[in-house]
């Protein structure tokens, strides 16, 4: 069955067992013990170099990237980014003070959020973050006032809800007039919110903002958004005068958690998004402004892999079989969240084409705690045995929890056949850290 090595940095070696960024699995689940969060370095870095390249050559050598680090953010990931020279979007006071203590250059990190909190904005300001992501005008007054106190002037951008469906999970569709994030065109609160920003002492507005979902495969999402996005931007400027010197247009690009999901093509994305806004700003008899793609999934999901040990297989006769491993919605709560599909392996060899299917499950308390369901599985897996969950790079070490008091596993990067650990694995004691 070949419908498991779903990246190309996956491969089975000569006695069948799987191996990840050019290494054998077993030898690093017994030195790091499972379950274990694994992730290619050097994918992470191939990846950034592709957008960073696909952006400067499709702009003509303007445009940026910034890496959307919800989706994985711990202080190598944002050595990497540094190393790289990627922006990056910060969400909250903990991921601003691990991007500052990786030495993260904060004026080129961007700070979002449909609720920040008055000590949240005094926070990001006392660690030099580059720029505000404003969701709504409350929000805007009380960074004025901040900034007004630190006698300083904040640089933002204003979060536009463009009114676009991405068709994409409701829970991940974040453009649509009824979000909860940002200002809508279609209400007049976007113009509204320029022209409030635009009047305020303490801050410098330096553009707009959109980001339509997540896990997108149709690149007609972003020029359907970018085409509503420029016409605001040459409305504006018609009304005003102000012309938005940036364009922040988000993430969102999907990646291939199973084999019938496409590869996307990131730079032919890019060009063709890229070669869409300069046509329309022409059209619009406007400067195109520079502009900022926000990619979180697609740099790091596919660089990221968990290894668990199976423990319980129990085959009920009639029904259904169950194969539990170590770990479960604590590491990976996104089927639980979303249902979303994932390819789940046996490390030891390939499962053939027949084979029965099972539900792959967790250790917690939670009859919803699955992994996947329908997982094609080798009929003598049993205890000790490992398995891998693939594309698990974005969004499992970041929405982690200790439900359970279960421990969190440890994270541990591959670069250059050597591996290093990021994150040690929590021990009990860790959860009682902060009881008084
Ligand atoms: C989550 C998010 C992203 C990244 O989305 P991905 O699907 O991970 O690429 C980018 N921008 C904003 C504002 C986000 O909230």
């Amino acid at each position: 069955m070949n419908n498991e090595l779903i990246c190309n940095n996956l491969t089975r070696n000569s006695s069948g067992e799987l191996c990840f960024a050019g290494r054998e699995l077993s030898p690093l689940a017994l030195k790091y013990g499972t379950p274990l969060y694994l992730y290619d370095e050097d994918r992470i870095r191939e990846r950034c170099r592709t957008y960073l390249k696909a952006v400067k050559t499709a702009f003509d050598g303007r445009g940026r990237v910034l890496y959307a680090s919800k989706a994985a953010s711990f202080r190598r990931l944002y050595e990497i980014m540094k190393e790289e020279g990627m922006g990056i979007d910060v969400v909250s006071c903990g991921e601003i003070y691990t991007a500052h203590l990786a030495g993260f250059p904060m004026e080129k990190a961007y700070f979002h959020s449909n609720n920040k909190t008055d000590e949240d904005i005094a926070y990001a300001m006392k660690y030099g973050v580059g720029y505000f992501v404003v969701d709504n005008a409350k929000e805007l007054y009380a960074i004025e006032r901040v900034a007004a106190e630190k006698e300083m002037r904040q640089r933002i951008l204003l979060r536009i809800t463009p009114g676009i469906d991405p068709h994409t999970y409701a829970a991940v569709a974040t453009g649509k007039v009824d979000s909860k994030f940002g200002s809508a065109i279609e209400t007049g609160q976007a113009e509204e919110i320029t022209k409030l920003a635009l009047g305020l002492s303490h801050i410098e507005l330096c553009g707009f903002h959109c980001h339509v979902g997540s896990q997108v495969f149709d690149s007609d999402v972003y020029l359907r958004a970018t085409d509503v996005m420029l016409t605001f931007v040459a409305d504006i400027y018609r009304v005003t005068g102000f012309m938005a010197a940036e364009l922040d247009i988000g993430g969102g690009y999907g990646v291939r958690y199973i084999a019938s999901q496409p590869e996307i093509d990131i730079a032919a994305n890019i060009a063709e998004v890229a070669e869409f806004m300069k046509k329309k700003a022409v059209e619009l008899q406007i400067e195109l402004p520079e502009v900022a793609f926000e990619p979180g999934r697609s740099i790091v999901a596919d660089a990221g892999l968990t290894l668990y040990t199976v423990g319980t297989v129990k085959r009920i006769p009639g029904y259904k079989s169950y194969v539990s491993v170590d770990g479960g919605m604590t590491d990976n709560p996104r089927f639980a969240l979303y249902g979303s599909p994932y390819t789940i392996v046996p490390v030891k060899e390939t499962v053939p084409e027949d084979a029965e299917k099972v539900s792959v499950v967790g250790r917690c308390c939670e009859s919803g705690d699955i992994l996947q369901e329908n997982v094609p599985m080798l009929k003598d897996i049993g205890r000790g045995d490992l398995l891998a969950c693939l594309t698990t790079g974005a969004y499992h070490y970041s929405m982690a929890s200790n439900y359970n008091r279960i421990p969190r596993p440890a994270v541990v990067m591959l670069a250059g056949g050597e591996d290093r650990l990021a994150i040690r694995r929590e021990l009990p004691e860790d959860l009682v850290a902060l009881e008084v």
